[in-house]
């Protein structure tokens, strides 16, 4: 999906459902609201869970605090020290359940930065031989981010977050979010530790892609 498209294209009515999620974060049961949603095509699919703690609102809500994170396989799931993905979702999980209302928008289909999971492991063999991770994209013929926000902020709108705080180091993120129409009115830094095996990635996320690292 195209920005600027997004205002004529169609989604299914049943474009959205919801459940209750409960997780188990660090050994604490949270009950999370799940609402997954269907874009244009099968593939661009969002999952948005939602920590609301009613018990703090005193008549309107506050800004949600919002992490909107590009699914990764490697790093979410088997926590990969190429990239700072596992660090960066664990810190905002916490953030978002500590505040009174918070959320974390996942977008599985924005794997490696929008290339998908193959591109992105060809793109990782030619970082061994010596390329940064701009270099590895435009030498495996995909663009250095092909992420398209514009089904994001329709799902913030939907779920009634058209102001948001932003947890991101990215401000191209925060750029393309409020070129949809979602009110930023705050970015908020998260810091991961670098390691070994990622700084390369974090230093040229930061000199050659303006990340506030
Ligand atoms: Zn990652």
């Amino acid at each position: 999906m195209k920005s600027g498209a997004l205002t004529s294209v169609k989604l299914p009515a049943d474009w959205s459902v919801e459940t209750i999620l409960p997780i188990d974060f660090h050994g604490k049961e949270l009950m999370l609201e799940a609402h997954a949603y269907q874009g244009e095509s099968e593939e661009e699919q969002i999952l948005a869970l939602i920590h609301r703690d009613r018990t703090a609102e005193n008549g309107s809500a506050p800004t949600p605090v919002v992490r909107v994170h590009s699914g990764c396989v490697t790093g979410d799931i088997f926590h990969s020290l190429r990239c700072d993905c596992y660090q960066q979702l664990q810190a905002a999980l916490k953030i978002i359940t500590e505040v009174p209302y918070g959320a974390i928008i996942y977008v599985p289909y924005h794997e490696g930065r929008g290339i998908g999971l193959f591109k992105k492991i060809q793109a990782y063999a030619l970082q061994d031989q010596g390329f940064d991770t701009v270099e590895a994209n435009i030498e495996v013929g995909a663009p250095i981010d092909s992420r398209d926000y514009g089904l994001t902020a329709r799902v913030l709108r939907d779920l009634a977050m058209p102001e948001i705080k932003l947890l991101s180091n990215n401000p191209a993120k925060e750029q393309a979010l409020k070129q949809h129409g979602i009110r930023v009115a705050e970015r908020l830094p998260l810091v991961a530790e670098p390691n070994k095996f990622n700084q390369r990635y974090l230093d040229t996320k930061r000199a050659r892609m303006a990340h506030k690292l």
